[in-house]
């Protein structure tokens, strides 16, 4: 006989982690299934070498390009997800990101809810994962009901100084928000250590605000909270009429057991819930499960990203850099109407992690020229927005695998973006710089490989002929299947998705308790 729950949630990364800590404290019986297991703490956390050359975190899956290319996807499975590495930069997406936007490759669409219907999860996802920041510093912020819990991080002496440069040439810096555990005016109570080791590294100190440490090991000990590791779902099975999931069926190191609940929820990463809904197609639902539309799989965002080196001739001796952000650009320049984008700041460069990011750069250059460059860097990572294509899919191959079909757009936009932060990087003395290989966090074989920012493969909408999913986030064709993670973004914005995802979940595990009783 299945065990039976009242609540599945499959994987527990920002979306289904956050979901299981809103549901717990209801009482009801829920069930995690992560098919990683908890990430080990161990010197390699913070070892460049093993996490950016050797790709200790990253996951062996093998995933496919249009054209049938293998890849090696930088997904990890771990219990916390894509958290585990994040850079826990938590922004907001501007109001405007809600409604539709006009971009020089087409329409960022509008989503079915609005930025207020928004903002109270936006504030109740800082809380919980402890955001540090200062609400009314950024000029194109939405409103806030609620400043962070935690005032923002503060510069150090060369960021400080880059700050006071970009202001004082007319630019509007502001201090990024960080999730991170850390109490300036308190030092002895601090855990984090403002080391460099953050963005795409595990926390060896737990200090990085991430899904384990924030949302699911606070609920790891009630009683009605059950987490199994090395649980990988393969399929979900319905009743006959196809509205109802009645089978989580999952693989657990080679043998496959089926658990039943009430409600079910996705929240695999964009790429693997998609993956799963087309592998339980059926007789009710030949195209997939929730794929009446034929939207499941399609709409896969990324971001149209560049990492950027700027090399001053002061050194750079700053530990934790991700403090500053700049959003001058993010709805366009003079003359240019369309949006072009976001600027922040990314992990220190160190030579390790330079020689797994460029190789072919870097193969030839002694270390000591490597650790040289890497000193002066300053590291800057740019973002703007891709467009939904229909034809940007995740698909199965004939093996189950997941096929990954990507062309870029905005590179227009993006292109802009770069030249207007060379000009203000000229501005403020910065004129020599480089720009890295899209995937700086390590060394990948194609530039689709760099999936962090993965969302939209199934997205909602108020029109089931053009979305999978409601405003709930429930299947517009199911009774209890939800999806919870980035896959429901209709578009992505310029900004980091983890907090709308963490957002979002809150909202529907509202929404849940409420039809749970
Ligand atoms: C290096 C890096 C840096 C990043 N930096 C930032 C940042 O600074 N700010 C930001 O906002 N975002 C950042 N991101 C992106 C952010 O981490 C993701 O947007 C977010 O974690 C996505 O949440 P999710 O719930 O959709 O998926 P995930 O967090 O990836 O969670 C999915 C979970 O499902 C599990 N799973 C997958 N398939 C199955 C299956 N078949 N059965 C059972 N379990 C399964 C996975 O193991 C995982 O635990 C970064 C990502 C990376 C990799």
């Amino acid at each position: 006989m299945a065990e039976h729950y009242d609540v599945i949630i499959i994987g527990t990364g920002a979306g289904g982690g956050t979901l299981a800590n809103t549901l717990a404290p209801s009482g009801k019986k829920i069930l995690l299934l992560e098919r990683g297991d908890f990430l080990p703490r161990e010197r390699e956390n913070w070892d460049p070498g093993e996490v950016f050359i050797n790709g200790r975190y990253i996951s062996k899956d093998t995933w496919y390009t249009a054209n049938g290319e293998a890849f090696q996807p930088q997904v990890h499975y771990f219990v916390g997800g894509a958290t585990k590495m994040y850079g826990a930069a938590l922004y907001r997406l501007r109001p405007q990101d809600f409604g539709e936007l006009k971009h020089v490759d087409g329409v960022s669409p509008a989503w079915p809810l609005s930025y207020d219907d928004f903002e109270p999860y936006y504030t109740k996802a800082e809380w919980l994962f402890q955001v540090h920041g200062n609400h009314g510093e950024d000029p194109i912020e939405g409103h806030w009901s609620k400043q962070y819990p935690w005032p923002a991080v503060s510069h150090e002496p060369r960021i400080q100084e880059l700050s006071d440069n970009l202001a004082a040439a007319g630019y509007h810096p502001f201090h990024a928000p960080c999730g991170i555990l850390l109490d300036e005016a308190d030092r002895p109570r601090s855990t984090c250590i403002r080391c460099t080791w953050c963005d795409g590294y595990p926390c060896l100190v737990h200090a990085k605000s991430d899904a384990e440490t924030m949302a699911v090991r606070p609920v790891l000990d009630m009683p009605n909270v059950t987490l199994k590791v090395h649980s990988r779902v393969v399929k979900l099975e319905t009743d006959p009429s196809g509205r109802t999931v009645t089978g989580v069926v999952v693989d657990h190191d080679g043998e496959q057991v089926t658990y039943t609940a009430d409600i079910v929820s996705l929240s695999a990463g964009a790429a693997n819930s998609a993956q799963i809904l087309l592998a339980s197609a059926n007789d009710t639902h030949p195209n997939g499960l929730a794929n009446g539309s034929d939207q499941v799989g399609r709409n896969y965002m990324f971001h149209n990203s560049k990492a950027m080196v700027a090399l001053a001739k002061e050194p750079n001796d700053t530990t934790f850099q991700k403090t500053l952000g700049v959003n001058d650009f993010y709805f366009g320049t003079d003359g240019y109407d369309y949006p072009i984008g976001q600027i922040q700041m990314v992990g220190k460069s160190n030579a390790e992690a330079m020689k797994g990011e460029e190789p072919a750069l870097t193969k030839l250059a002694p270390h000591w020229s490597l650790e040289d460059t890497a000193r002066h860097a300053v590291d800057l990572w740019l973002t703007t927005e891709d467009l939904p294509d229909p034809n940007n899919r995740v698909t199965l191959d004939d093996q189950g695998n997941v096929q990954l079909a990507y062309t870029s757009n905005n590179n227009e936009e993006a292109d802009r973006l770069y030249h207007q932060v060379k000009e203000m990087l000229n501005h403020v003395g910065m004129a020599d710089h480089h720009v890295l290989h899209k995937n700086f966090y390590m060394h990948m074989s194609v530039p689709i490989a760099g999936v962090a920012h993965q969302v939209g493969t199934v997205r909602f909408g108020h029109d089931p002929g053009d979305s999978v999913l409601d405003e709930h986030c429930k299947a517009h064709e199911l009774d209890n299947l939800y999806v919870v993670d980035t896959s429901f973004f209709p578009s992505i914005g310029a900004v980091n998705p983890a907090l709308t995802a963490i957002a979002n979940a809150i909202r529907v595990g509202e929404h849940l308790l409420e039809r749970l009783g």
